[in-house]
């Protein structure tokens, strides 16, 4: 399929990540948002996950797209969803600017369009973009295998289990794993999970472990409490702890934590 439902396409600075290998925090970047996410919408059982930041997750087929006007201007015009992949290549030429590290590709969840993603990915790869995919989950492993020949950085949001994502934790976790293990054959690739106070670092450990069995790094997120919601963050004392337990596993280069960096400037 050559059309998709994308939420927003905007130049801005990788804003999550540490300074792990896989990671482009920090870097600019333009962002092509993919709408809709299958762990928004109880394909696991539950409700979705608890502090969903992206109301494009729930939206599989948002009417418009919006485009930012000019890198980094931060207004926007829009197009009628679907888009075609020239229009989002002709986005992307539009933002490019001389310090473009990378595209993001994000969400939602961008395995979720697998033909649409495959035939833009193979479009930027023609042109020498460099591809950078967030991820937190897909059913087609084969798919995944079919693509990391087009990916040379990924970040994958292995899911702590007070995320509330799936009923079967364990299976999620097990899959998102499995699938660091398949982008790591190609992308430099870390694991990011997302930690709130009422994480527990048996849960932690367990994803640290598996993150050690196949050497890639874990980058410890602090949760951004969504408005009017009852997540906390982490302590201090928490923090330290789980990066002590992530130490058991992992060297230090391979050890991370990070605040996301756009909302706490405020910027896209
Ligand atoms: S995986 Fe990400 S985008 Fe999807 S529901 Fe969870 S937090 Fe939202």
């Amino acid at each position: 399929m050559s059309q998709g439902y994308i939420k927003e396409i905007f130049s801005s600075f990788q804003g999550e990540g540490a300074s792990v290998e896989g990671s482009c925090y920090g870097l600019r970047q333009i962002f092509i948002r993919f709408a809709g996410c299958p762990l928004s919408q109880g394909l696991l059982g539950t409700k979705g996950c608890r502090w969903c930041d992206s109301p494009e997750a729930k939206a599989n087929q948002p009417k418009q797209c919006l485009i930012e006007e000019k890198a980094g201007l931060q207004s926007f015009g829009g197009i009628n969803n679907p888009v075609t992949v020239e229009n989002i290549l002709e986005a992307i030429r539009n933002l490019t600017t001389n310090d473009l590290h990378s595209i993001s590709f994000t969400g939602g969840e961008p395995l979720h369009q697998p033909e649409f993603l495959e035939k833009l990915l193979i479009l930027l790869k023609k042109e020498n973009y460099k591809i950078y995919l967030e991820t937190a989950y897909t059913e087609d492993i084969d798919f995944l295998k079919r693509i990391i020949h087009l990916i040379d950085f990924a970040c994958v949001d292995v899911k702590d289990r007070s995320a509330e994502a799936s009923l079967n934790w364990e299976m999620l976790v097990e899959r998102e794993i499995k699938m660091c293990e398949i982008l790591k054959n190609n992308a430099k690739v870390f694991a990011k999970t997302v930690i709130s106070k009422s994480s527990r670092k048996e849960d932690f450990e367990v994803i640290a472990k598996l993150c050690g069995r196949i050497g890639v790094p874990i980058v410890i997120q602090i949760v951004t409490p969504p408005a009017k919601s009852n997540i906390l963050q982490p302590t201090w004392e928490q923090i330290i702890e789980l990066s002590g337990i992530a130490s058991e596993y992992l060297p230090p280069d391979k050890i991370g934590i990070s605040v996301q960096m756009h909302k706490f400037l405020d910027i896209l």
